[in-house]
Order: C-alpha cells, then sequence, then structure tokens
C-alpha cells in the first residue's frame, strides 16, 4: 500500500520551522501544513492537515506555540487530496472548529464526489507509480465544512486574501499575505520533485508545477503558476518542498513559467 508507505516515512522524520515570525512550517516528510499566527496568541489558524497519522503533532506543535489546551479558530484547507486532509476528520472532532475550502471542492469533504484515480503514466518515479494506492475517496466532514468567503478574504486572517489557483483540482486555493509578500502556494507550486520518492525524502531543491500524478487540468495549472508569479511573491511556502525567497524564488518562478511542458 503506496499510502502506508508515505505514512511511515513521514511519521518518522516530522519536524517544524518557524519561516516567519508568525508561521510555523509543519513538515511530515512528504507535505506540510501551517500554524499562522504568532506565538501565544488566540487567534490563530491551521492551513492544510497532513496526513491520517500527523493529528498527534498538529496537537502538540499548537500547544507547544500557543499554550495549552489552545485551538485555532479555523482549519482552512488548500484542497482536498488525501495528503491535505488526512488529519481534519479528527482536528475538526476534537477542536469543533470550521473547516473553509474552496466551493468546488465542498463536494470532495462532504462525501459527494470522489476525486479521479491518480495517472502513474506521468512520470516514471516510484512515487508516480504507486500513486494509484493513494485514496481518492471523498471524506465526509458535512457538519464543519464552511466555503471561503466570495471576497477571497480569509477568516480570522485580515491580512491574508485566498486566491484560485485552479488545475491540480478545480477548486484548489493559494494564500496571499501582500504586506510581505508571503504565498502559501498548496500544490500549485512545489519545489521538489514529488513524483520520485527519492528526491521526496532528500527534499532536493527542483522547483516543479503541482505533482503530476494527480493533476487534472494543466492549462489551468499553468495558469495558476503566471498568476502566482504575476504577484511577485517574496516568499513561497510549498506542499510539497522548501520554502523559497528573494532572488532565488524570482529565478524560479520565471523558469516555471517559460519551461511549464
Ligand atoms: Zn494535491
Ligand atoms: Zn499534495
Amino acid at each position: 500500500m503506496g499510502n502506508k508507505l508515505v505514512e511511515a516515512l513521514s511519521a518518522v522524520t516530522t519536524s517544524s520551522k518557524e519561516v516567519v515570525y508568525d508561521i510555523l512550517v509543519l513538515k511530515f516528510t512528504v507535505v506540510t501544513a501551517c500554524l499562522i499566527g504568532e506565538p501565544n496568541s488566540k487567534n490563530f489558524v491551521l492551513v492544510d492537515t497532513g496526513l491520517e497519522n500527523s493529528a498527534d503533532y498538529i496537537i502538540e506543535s499548537v500547544e507547544k506555540r500557543y499554550g495549552k489546551d489552545s485551538k485555532p479558530k479555523a482549519i482552512i484547507l488548500t484542497h482536498g487530496h488525501f495528503d491535505h486532509v488526512g488529519s481534519v476528520i479528527k482536528l475538526s472532532q476534537i477542536w469543533n472548529i470550521p473547516v473553509y475550502i474552496h466551493n468546488l471542492e465542498i463536494p470532495y469533504i462532504t462525501g459527494k464526489k470522489d476525486y479521479p484515480l491518480a495517472n502513474p503514466k506521468v512520470d516514471n518515479g516510484l512515487i508516480a507509480k504507486m500513486s494509484p494506492t493513494f485514496p481518492h475517496t471523498s471524506i465526509d466532514i458535512s457538519s464543519h465544512a464552511k466555503v471561503l468567503p466570495d471576497d477571497f478574504s480569509v477568516p480570522f486572517l485580515p491580512d491574508w486574501k485566498w486566491i484560485h489557483t485552479p488545475g491540480h483540482t478545480d477548486g484548489h486555493i493559494s494564500l496571499y499575505r501582500e504586506k510581505d509578500g508571503v504565498i502559501i502556494a498548496g500544490d500549485a507550486i512545489s519545489t521538489t520533485k514529488q513524483e520520485s520518492l527519492l528526491s521526496v525524502v532528500m527534499q532536493s531543491e527542483k522547483i516543479s508545477g503541482p505533482p503530476k500524478y494527480l493533476t487534472t487540468n494543466f492549462n489551468k495549472a499553468e495558469n495558476s503558476i503566471k498568476h502566482i508569479r504575476n504577484l511577485k511573491p517574496k516568499l513561497l511556502i510549498p506542499s510539497h518542498g522548501k520554502p523559497l525567497d528573494g532572488e532565488e524564488l524570482t529565478k524560479h518562478l520565471d523558469y516555471l513559467v517559460n519551461n511549464f511542458n
């Protein structure tokens, strides 16, 4: 079972890193999640929820950073793939908080629609090969699911806007904070070649578009990358791979726009 291997891998090397004073990136080896909000503040949110076995580490990290028994105001999901919603059932129940997602992703977290099976033929890498064994059926958190506001505001985060970055999935979103140019890109852009297990484990820094085996619309994915590039972000935090900043980020984004095939 591919996803069991991915989970086992993740469990042994979980870690976290503060990349900006109010953003903690939680790393589950194959995927990241973020806590946004200053340490010890009461106002913070969780972006994405890692894999199915990530909940304990997320709760531990929350209590360490924000105090015992604290909980985020909300969970925001970039999209509904299994490596982003892995712990959302457990966490939304334990914390009893709303889970925001784009309108077009709602069917996948309310038990109405399944994602298509991953396409292993897009790449020769091991993760691409085992990708058909990844969970693709929808979860059901109807009692907590909420649609993101129409005006692109992000609940509880007044400095942030959500931007629609479809292609990887129809309702994929990224989160952008203009004042310091931080973008949480989800799977719109990866900085590791996610299709190959070796490069995931080594976290070798190759910028790549979205993980190919799960991406449904490559034209839209390309436009989303252009959209992100045009914002001229200063720091990009992807769900897969390491954050990139400064000139390196600009160069990588230009490269991606010019070489998207
Ligand atoms: Zn995805
Ligand atoms: Zn992903």
